[in-house]
């Protein structure tokens, strides 16, 4: 009897550049500034709050729209920094992470034909999340090294077929931020048109040198024809976790929830309780771009004694760097061997462009401790 097979929804699709590199790192005991995760504790508070709620036997399903609790304080964090009414009842919905929240919202807009217009280089999931749901990736390049969009572009490559535009600021891998320029391009791209937005905002407080965070939220015009996706675990130091959440208007959300409670349903009970009370310190959230500025200072600071060429990152965990006064490699291959032959980890930047584009690009993550930085940079010193 033979084997039973299946067409390949994702034909050209292989092991993710993330797994691919920390697994590299780990058989070769390299240092990781490959994944993007944080290698330094998360609050001893939040965990403590974790097994308070176990203990009180919050075992259970939650709610399928995300424990209420959360939901609430969640609103109030909105109105606080965005200045935006959210109602918890209909426009939030607590996820398995941000990935699963994009997910979802491409599956929920999508019908097959569909085109949606998606910036490169970006975060991985992205293209196969539009390809599996019959939809049309329209690629268009930032513009490099800023990594900046060309508004006059994205205005040709709009079509009457154009359903979706996938946005992420802070961004992954580049640490572009959109500016508020951007945003005004954005609104007369999409007024009058039937066009959704999808805003991955996962980095929104990983914002640096008193940029302010453009997120959809301050924009109703902008917010009401958009998706706009969280993760927890970014903003607390706990990827694992993989808890997030999306905010939507209404009418949106109400279609987002049709195919969330067929798949996931609801997420871990006792995280969501914790977050609800730990939520309510502001200080956790609002301290964290300068935190994380200062790792991302410190490495600049370290990698002054290599050849790497440092680009800008106004945001993330991550920074580009040129290595042309180094290698002529392609930036796969060189990320390879400096993992092989010189114990780094890092990203290949071309990984998240759909033809592979190579700037000769590569991306490190700096949210690490600083020995890590430092042990990383004293081996990066020697190529
Ligand atoms: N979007 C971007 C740009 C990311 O870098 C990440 C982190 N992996 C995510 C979404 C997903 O976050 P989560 O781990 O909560 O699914
Ligand atoms: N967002 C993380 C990164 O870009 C990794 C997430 C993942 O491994 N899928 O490194």
């Amino acid at each position: 009897m033979s084997i039973p097979s299946i067409t390949s929804k994702l034909p050209q699709v292989g092991t993710t550049i993330f797994t691919v590199m920390s697994s590299l790192a780990t058989e070769l005991g390299a240092v990781n500034l490959g994944q993007g995760f944080p290698d330094f504790p998360m609050n001893e508070e939040l965990i403590k709050l974790v097994d308070k709620a176990m203990r009180q036997g919050f075992n259970q399903y939650a709610h399928m729209h995300g424990l209420q609790s959360l939901r609430e304080v969640l609103a109030g964090k909105i109105a606080f920094l965005y200045g935006t009414s959210v109602d918890p009842a209909t426009q939030i919905t607590i996820t398995p992470g941000g990935t699963y929240a994009i997910y979802t919202a491409v599956t929920t807009v999508l019908q097959p034909g569909d085109e949606v217009i998606i910036f490169q280089p970006c975060y991985d999931s992205y293209i196969p999340n539009v390809e599996i749901n019959g939809g049309i990736p329209v690629l268009i390049n930032l513009k490099f090294p800023e990594y900046k969009i060309d508004w006059n572009e994205v205005k040709q490559r709009i079509t009457p077929k154009t359903r979706m535009i996938m946005l992420n600021s802070p961004h992954n891998p580049t640490g572009a931020v959109l500016s508020e320029e951007d945003i005004q391009q954005l609104r007369s791209v999409v007024k009058d048109s039937n066009i959704i937005i999808i805003s991955d905002e996962v980095y929104e407080h990983l914002i640096f040198d008193g940029l302010l965070h453009q997120s959809m939220l301050r924009y109703p015009d902008l917010m009401e024809r958009s998706f706009i996706c969280f993760s927890f675990g970014k903003t607390y130091h706990c990827t694992g976790w993989k808890l997030g959440y999306c905010i939507s208007s209404p009418e949106l959300m109400k279609e987002f929830r049709k195919v969330h409670q067929f798949n996931c349903f609801s997420c871990h009970s006792p995280s969501q309780v914790a977050l609800s009370t730990f939520l309510k310190s502001k200080e956790a959230y609002l301290s964290l771009g300068a935190m994380m500025q200062e790792k991302r200072d410190y490495f600049i600071g370290l990698m002054r004694d290599t050849r790497f060429e440092m680009l800008k990152s106004s945001g993330s965990y991550f920074i580009c760097a040129k290595y042309d006064r180094i290698s002529d490699e392609k930036d796969s291959d060189f990320a390879i061997r400096i993992t092989k032959e010189f114990g780094v980890a890092v990203i290949p930047v071309s990984v998240f462009y759909k033809n592979e584009t190579d700037n000769k690009v590569i991306r490190f993550c700096f949210c690490k401790k600083k020995e890590t930085l430092e042990a990383a940079a004293e081996k990066l010193r020697l190529i």
